[in-house]
């Protein structure tokens, strides 16, 4: 199956990750779908021109996923369709002192695109309900006592929803990409980072400690993604095992989103365009 719909998550039912493909079906020919990534691409670059031009709404695509489901290379491949211009890539890293001085949300929202523009986070606030639960980080948290006891994943979820509500009423868009690669991958992709000089420095000690975290990981996405999956913030579990797949699954997400943002070029008001005339004649009638 290679159509869109069989991965994306509204939120109107409970999702299994489990019953989520990691790879195209054995009958999905290859050279056609790399066509068609293409096409994508290109039409991509028209509407980002359109959505710049028309200023109104802005558009947020979250990439997460398990290290080695290529995060990394498909924002490259999105990026290689788009005006960097137009669009600005942000890569969420262990909190400083300062990001940890602030509430959960404040360095996503600061980096939230002006309307009219574009923005890729590589790993996002959902960092907090995944990494921070397996881990159990916020017992660690300077934070009184009543913001570390109780549900504090549960919460988030609520605030991570609130935040897209928020957003979304505030003319954004935003787009969640879970990367899913199987476990198998995984381990090839590391042993290529290890074996190949060349992409040795890809490769963190932590990597296979967190791989050992495996179950408690797929449980915290599937939980994440069963909570703040909505209609107008829909998450997308992409098979991560063939990359040429995952990209053109990614692209045909975000054309679906550009039809219906439905960008347009403004329309100058009458006087603008009689002044338009004005300055044609100046420059034709140039000595
Ligand atoms: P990478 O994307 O492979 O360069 O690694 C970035 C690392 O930062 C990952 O191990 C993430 O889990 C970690 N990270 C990102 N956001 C947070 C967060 N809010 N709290 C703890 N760790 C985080
Ligand atoms: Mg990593």
């Amino acid at each position: 199956m290679n159509d869109l719909k069989s991965y994306v998550v509204k939120g109107d039912s409970k999702i299994k990750l489990k019953s989520f493909a990691t790879k195209p079906a054995d009958d999905v020919n290859k050279e056609k779908i790399i066509k068609k990534t293409n096409a994508n691409l290109e039409r991509m670059e028209a509407f980002q021109d359109r959505l710049y031009s028309e200023g109104k709404e802005g558009l947020v695509l979250i990439f997460q996923a398990m290290d080695a489901a290529g995060k990394d290379s498909t924002i490259k491949n999105v990026m290689s369709g788009l005006n960097p211009q137009g669009i600005d890539v942000f890569s969420f890293k262990q909190p400083g002192l300062e990001e940890l001085s602030h509430d959960f949300l404040w360095r996503a929202s600061k980096n939230f695109p002006i309307r009219g523009k574009m923005a890729i986070f590589n790993r996002s606030y959902y960092e907090d309900v995944l990494v921070v639960r397996v881990h159990k980080l916020y017992e660690n948290f300077k934070m009184p006592e009543r913001c570390k006891h109780g549900d504090i994943i549960g919460k988030r979820y609520e605030d991570i929803k609130n935040f897209e509500r928020y957003q979304y009423n505030n003319g954004y868009r935003i787009l969640k990409f879970f990367l899913n690669v199987s476990k198998e991958e995984q381990k090839k992709r590391f042993l290529e980072r290890i074996d190949l000089k060349i992409k040795n420095w890809k490769f963190s000690e932590s990597d296979v400690k967190e791989r050992a975290y495996w179950n408690e990981y797929m449980k915290a996405y599937e939980d994440a993604i069963n909570a703040t999956a909505t209609k107008n913030s829909p998450w997308y579990v992409i098979p991560a095992d063939k990359k040429w797949y995952t990209r053109y699954l990614v692209s045909e997400a975000i054309v679906d989103v550009f039809k219906k943002i439905a960008p347009q070029y403004p329309v100058l008001p009458q006087a603008a365009q009689d002044n338009l005339q004005k300055d044609k004649e100046l420059l034709l009638n140039e000595q």
